[in-house]
């Protein structure tokens, strides 16, 4: 049993965000997820916040300190993907991807850290992606953007981990979510053939990484690469 603590997820009314927040409910902690739209999984708090927009994601953090305590665990979920290759890219397709998926990562622990260098202790965790480390043709501002995150998960640990804090990244593969549902059939059968476990993963899967790496047994990893994508990134 692992010390019950509060937990902030970014982008969990849907996906693996959702799945993360079931798991760390089912853990018995105390859980808020941010949504643009829809809702957490019941038992948890919801409140209303786009990651690239600093107001509101302070304003998140407000309402969740009020409620439920000092953030003590930030998950920064919430991402996009505007796939094309580099010769379509617009320039908005390139920062509207590394506004939300870095950008929001960005805000959302600076936010969190506040509360987190006060208490001496925090678990920071980073939703990444294969693709950042492995890259992708059609998905330069999205491997950008998830690349960008093992580069502040590493700083964040050298910055803050004299404070009790760590700071990790857990690097998915190919998860079945609506993300990539929206992938033509015939890439997502390219995948599957190149993945070692053979199969596409569970958001679940996903999220019984990222609970055991807020969980107390985890306390002295920080600054790691946790990829759990049935072995299709190995060697990155
Ligand atoms: P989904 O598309 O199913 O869900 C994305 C979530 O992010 C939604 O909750 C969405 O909210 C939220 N979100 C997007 N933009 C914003 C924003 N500007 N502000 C707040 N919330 C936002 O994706 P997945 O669950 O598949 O992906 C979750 C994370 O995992 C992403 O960072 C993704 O890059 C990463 N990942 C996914 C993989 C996969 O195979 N599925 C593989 C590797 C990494 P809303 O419902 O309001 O749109």
């Amino acid at each position: 049993m692992t010390t019950p603590r509060t937990v902030l997820i970014t982008g969990g009314n849907r996906g693996i965000g959702r799945a993360i927040a079931e798991e760390f409910l089912a853990q018995g902690h105390r859980v808020a997820v941010t949504a643009r739209s829809g809702e957490g999984p019941a038992g948890s708090l919801t409140v209303r916040a786009d990651v690239t927009d600093t107001d509101q994601v302070d304003a998140a953090f407000a309402a969740v300190e009020a409620e439920l305590g000092q953030v003590e665990v930030v998950v920064a979920n919430a991402g996009i993907t505007r796939d094309t290759l580099l010769m379509r890219m617009s320039d908005d397709d390139f920062d509207a991807v590394v506004d939300t998926n870095l950008g929001g990562a960005f805000r959302v622990i600076k936010r969190a850290s506040k509360g987190m260098l006060k208490a001496r202790f925090g678990r920071v965790i980073l939703i990444s992606s294969v693709v950042g480390l492995y890259g992708s043709p059609g998905q330069v501002n999205y491997a950008a953007s998830k690349a960008g995150l093992v580069g502040i998960a590493r700083s964040l640990t050298r910055e803050l981990g004299a404070r009790g804090i760590t700071a990790n990244v857990v690097a998915p593969g190919f998860i079945e979510t609506d993300m990539t549902a929206e992938l033509p059939a015939e890439q997502q059968a390219e995948y599957k053939k190149s993945i070692p476990a053979g199969r596409y993963g569970q958001a679940s899967e996903v999220a019984k990484a990222v609970a055991w790496l807020a969980s107390d047994d985890a306390g002295y990893i920080s600054g790691a690469v946790l990829p759990v994508d049935g072995g299709l990134g190995m060697g990155h």
